[in-house]
């Protein structure tokens, strides 16, 4: 081992987080720690001690949606009950879909289906309209597909070879438990793969998923039927909606909807039955008993590189707070976050949020009335700070029964919320819903709503504490919270206005420049070799711009402070994306995440600003120098 130090020009990254990187062990039921993932994981203990004494009866809440997810909680934990049960609660289901002979009996059940959270032909669901965000349309995509992305599939991909073994080998393990006979458990895995291959090779690659202002594509209900006969869309929509049935649906993957007679059709029925009678039953294992349990995690494990499943305890926080989120945010925020620090925030964001409508006046490649719009779109952004003031009412009806098992308690929790999902079809939409809950580690921007949201598990150090200093919370939540605005003219968002309508504001060519610009970023990431793989700049684009605006905009603010340390801002970004992985999971989000690398986003981000170069000295001696004339700043 060397004892040299990383220098701080070279690698800020690791001359920030060297010293932790050394001595930090990822737990073995988690693919990271460090930075977003070490305050996900105190989170998570915090409320871990919670449920447990809310289970034990020695502490309470004056939550009333908190009383199933306790329950939920302990039936997790019940693992004699769990045992004893072994498969049995899904049984029922599964000789209803081995049942199936012929379409037309799959188009009888079809709703019944649908709202039990059943994979059919192709997927369903509801949602803000792009086009008019006040209302919501009926949206369809293709099938879920096994591996984690459509190149997995291409020949000579290994990890796809090699994943694919790893799903097959634990589903034969599961299907012994089930009733087939052999030879059935033999052809139904067969076809289940082979239903896979052929999904795999019609729907949309993450990369085309991440151009979102691509997914608006209206199609008239009967063009729709007659693509994806005989698969009957126009019962299932009678049988959910009656007379109110949409007459227009939204394509979201429109070439695996024009082109679902290549994987479903008369002739392959048995392969797709086959293939949900496998989907259904791998689902179900987190739910039964404890040995399938942790069957059923094995594919995700191998994908992510996790050692083991959580203790008990864990996973069964992990699933009253995934089902009953917003009760559990809630409670999260009005026990863990101070007024203090929110009023404190809400103050940095309006900050933040009129010195980006500063910099776009200042702003030299766009012409009068689109810089007018942009910010007509910075003034109307709402800020979601925390967790949100109710519990919207749907969280009162996530009910079962006490003596439910724990699959048919999750099974009525998602039947409830999918109805609740179908029903807002012929409803104006809830500005005020959040997407986010309370305990989650993380920040978002929805360009359909126009709003930032900012959970209160966030909002702590290294993000921000009120015991950091400002260049400090500046470099840590002001540049996240800069990040998030800037998703209001990425790549994506600039597609949106201000009431968060997919529409055209842009003069053409105000457009074309910053297209230029868009061009310049996924050239300055793409190809970066990382962990023996390349950086999919095209990919990471959007989060790319986000970033650059969001360092742009708070170091701005810098130069207004009277004790500015440009240091300590840029030591406390490095801080922020610190994480150790496991190789599985990196090579993972290289595929697949529309983030860079984090070690990139510390160190690429800082040398597009003169600020990096005054702070240490950098000089084109050093490795984080890049000549002045490639340095890009778009926001
Ligand atoms: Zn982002």
């Amino acid at each position: 081992m060397s004892e040299t130090t990383v220098r701080i020009q070279d690698d800020l990254y690791e001359a920030v987080n060297g010293e932790w990187l050394k001595t930090a062990v990822i737990p073995d039921d988690r693919p990271t720690t460090g930075g977003f993932s070490t305050l996900a994981q105190e989170v998570e203990k915090t409320m871990m001690a919670d449920f447990k004494a809310f289970s034990e009866g020695t502490k309470s809440t004056d939550i009333p949606e908190m009383r199933y997810a306790i329950s939920l909680y302990k039936k997790v934990l019940d693992a004699e009950r769990r045992n004893r049960e072994g498969i049995a609660p899904v049984l029922p289901l599964l000789k209803k879909i081995k049942s199936l002979e012929t379409p037309e009996d799959l188009n009888k059940v079809s709703a019944d289906f649908f709202l039990q959270g059943l994979s059919l032909p192709i997927d369903m669901d509801v949602d803000v309209d792009m086009a008019d965000a006040t209302k919501h349309s009926f949206l369809l995509t293709g099938p879920a597909i096994i591996l984690p992305d459509t190149p997995f599939y291409e020949e000579g991909n290994e990890s796809g070879k090699k994943l694919l073994g790893v799903y097959k080998d634990m589903a034969e393990k599961i299907l012994k438990f089930s009733p087939l006979s052999e030879d059935e458990q033999k052809t139904f895995l067969e076809d289940t793969l082979a239903y896979d291959a052929l999904i795999a090779g019609k729907v949309k690659s993450q990369l085309e998923w991440s151009e979102y202002y691509k997914y608006h594509n209206p199609m008239d209900v009967d063009e729709v039927a007659a693509c994806v006969a005989p698969f009957d869309i126009k019962k299932l929509l009678t049988d959910l909606y009656g007379d109110n049935a949409p007459k227009v649906l939204i394509a979201y993957d429109p070439k695996a909807i024009k082109e679902m007679n290549g994987y479903f059709s008369s002739e392959n029925f048995k392969l797709y039955v086959h293939w949900l009678y496998v989907k259904t039953l791998v689902k179900a294992t987190a739910c039964l008993s404890l040995e399938l349990k942790t069957l059923g995690t094995t594919y995700r494990r191998a994908l992510t590189g996790v050692v083991s499943d959580p203790v008990l305890e864990k996973e069964a926080y992990q699933i009253a707070s995934s089902f009953y989120s917003e009760p559990v945010g809630v409670y999260y925020g009005r026990t863990y976050f101070g007024e203090e620090a929110k009023k404190d925030v809400v103050s940095l964001v309006h900050k933040i949020i009129d010195t980006y409508k500063l910099r776009m006046k200042k702003n030299t490649f766009l012409q009068e009335s689109t810089k007018e719009q942009a910010i007509k779109k910075l003034s109307t952004i709402v800020v979601k700070m925390g967790y949100p003031d109710e519990i919207r009412e749907i969280w009162s009806r996530l009910v079962f029964d006490e003596d439910d098992s724990l699959y048919e308690s999750v099974n009525k929790i998602r039947a409830v919320k999918k109805k609740d999902m179908l029903d807002r079809l012929n409803k104006p939409v809830d500005r005020t819903e959040w997407v986010m809950p309370g305990h989650m580690v993380n920040a978002c921007y929805n360009p359909s709503s126009n709003d930032i949201t900012f959970p209160a598990a966030i909002l702590q150090k290294p993000f921000y504490s009120l015991s950091q200093n400002v260049s400090e919370n500046l470099g840590g939540i002001g540049a996240v919270i800069g990040h998030e605005i800037s998703h209001a003219f990425d790549n994506n968002g600039a597609n949106f206005d201000e009431n968060g309508n997919l529409k055209n504001w842009w003069l053409e060519e105000d457009f074309n420049a910053f297209k230029e610009l868009t061009k310049d970023m996924i050239e300055q990431f793409d190809g970066i070799e990382f962990h023996g793989g390349k950086v999919n700049g095209e990919l990471t684009v959007s989060e790319n711009i986000a970033d650059n605006g969001g360092m742009g905009v708070t170091l701005e603010i810098m130069h207004t402070l009277d004790n500015a340390n440009f240091q300590e801002y840029f030591m406390n970004w490095a801080r922020v994306w610190c994480i150790k992985a496991k190789e599985e999971y990196i090579q993972l989000l290289l595929a697949n995440d529309v983030h860079s690398p984090a070690v990139l986003r510390a160190n690429m981000s800082p040398r597009n600003f003169g600020e990096w170069y005054e702070a240490f000295g950098v000089t084109d001696k050093d490795q984080m120098y890049i000549a002045p004339e490639k340095r890009i700043s778009i926001w």
